[in-house]
């Protein structure tokens, strides 16, 4: 069977690729760089520069695509959340710079909705700083922002992301905070495309805003997007550029390389001038070819779903009846899996659904999707015969 193809630098590490529709995760690479991006890369790798220069231009390009003040490239939207908090608490003080993770001294409680813990948030405290939620799991009043702020508090965050809870939205979140000269920090780290999300939270009054630049926008993967008000992002770069002055700030371990700065700024200029009409159809026709080869099935209900519906692009998502007789959603997953090549598909177990993310899916592999889809679930669970194919 005719898979992805296999790169000798992973062959040689017996590292074999995967079918990813499973979105732009972490777990499986990301996104893939364009040829324009990778071009940028090596011609960066070919000479020295002033790294303090390079990043300010970088940074200028990420503060026009956003419609902010300022912007910096970041070690990803992880790195960007730690050095958002650090710039919160620390300010412009060199002493608290040099003085972090120790936040004596500081403000240095981060505000957060309790509906919108996840598992990036270890991210707001790693440069010193304390959680603090408002709300139940479920929701919040804006009293209930309101409540947990105080003389400590150094930024409110709030969280963007498919099925994370909005609370009392970002809007409302910034209205409160302002009202008692408090900071908003921004994760939307998997929020582009759409392409208008780049300036749609510092539209509605955010301070800071991190992206991740190796998901959707398509740049190296271990970078990342913060742009933001400039005495914020001044107060970033202090925690994070130590790199003409003797201060040691908590950012050091964050460093992006120069051919990941210039990979990034590449990608972001591929993404903002490319058509995301043209995309979106492409990602439509995969799904609607799955959609179709999986319909029929006794007891799987297919559907095609899509922003509407929290979901990156639209995908075809499977849920199951009474009338099913197939495998169950983790077995489904774990043959996908231990298949060549290895197929890994979104949706859990706890959802009740399987949905096959189109995104990252490249063209071709929409049939070995469905070939190896329809085989499994067309397979009975208990008799273990051959699967009686269409
Ligand atoms: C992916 C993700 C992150 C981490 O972003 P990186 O760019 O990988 O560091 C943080 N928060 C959310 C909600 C994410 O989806």
């Amino acid at each position: 069977m005719t898979g992805p193809v296999w790169p000798e630098v992973y062959k040689k590490l017996g590292v074999s690729p995967v079918i990813n529709a499973q979105s732009w995760v972490t777990a499986l690479g990301g996104s893939i760089m364009r040829p324009e991006v990778l071009r940028a890369m090596d011609e960066a790798a070919g000479a020295y520069v002033d790294m303090m220069q390079l990043n300010r231009a970088a940074g200028e390009v990420v503060a026009r695509s956003c419609g902010a003040e300022q912007g910096l490239v970041t070690a990803g939207c992880s790195a960007a959340q730690v050095l958002m908090v650090a710039a919160c608490m620390t300010g412009q003080s060199e002493h608290n710079v040099e003085q972090l993770p120790d936040t004596t001294g500081m403000k240095d409680e981060v505000v957060l909705f309790k509906g919108q813990r996840n598992r990036y948030d270890k991210a707001f405290i790693t440069a010193g700083a304390t959680l603090v939620e408002y709300g139940t799991a479920d929701s919040a009043r804006p009293e209930d922002l309101d409540a947990a702020i105080n003389d400590n508090t150094a930024c409110v965050a709030y969280v963007i992301g498919p099925f994370i809870a909005p609370g009392i939205g970002l809007e409302e979140t910034v209205r409160v905070a302002h009202a008692r000269a408090v900071p908003v920090i921004v994760d939307a780290a998997a929020e582009v495309p759409p392409r208008a999300n780049l300036t749609r939270f510092h539209k509605m009054g955010a301070d800071m805003v991190a992206f991740s630049g190796g998901k959707g926008i398509g740049g190296p993967q271990s970078a990342g997007l913060l742009a933001g008000k400039a005495d914020l992002m001044e107060a970033v770069v202090m925690n994070s550029l130590n790199l003409h002055s003797p201060i040691a700030g908590i950012g050091r371990p964050m460093k992006v390389s120069k051919e990941n700065i210039v990979g990034l700024v590449t990608a972001i200029e591929l993404f903002t001038d490319s058509d995301e009409g043209i995309e979106w159809d492409a990602w439509q026709s995969k799904a609607l070819y799955v959609a179709g080869r999986l319909s029929g099935i006794d007891g799987v209900r297919v559907v095609i779903e899509d922003e509407t519906n929290e979901r990156q692009g639209p995908q075809p998502v499977l849920r199951f009846e009474d009338a099913y007789k197939g495998p169950s959603i983790a077995e489904i997953k774990e043959q996908l899996q231990s298949g060549d090549p290895a197929i890994f598909v979104g949706g859990a177990e706890a959802r009740g659904e399987i949905c096959i993310v189109m995104v990252d899916v490249r063209d071709g592999e929409e049939i070995i999707i469905a070939d190896r889809m329809s085989d499994i679930l067309r397979s009975g669970r208990v008799v273990a015969e051959k699967p009686n194919r269409p």
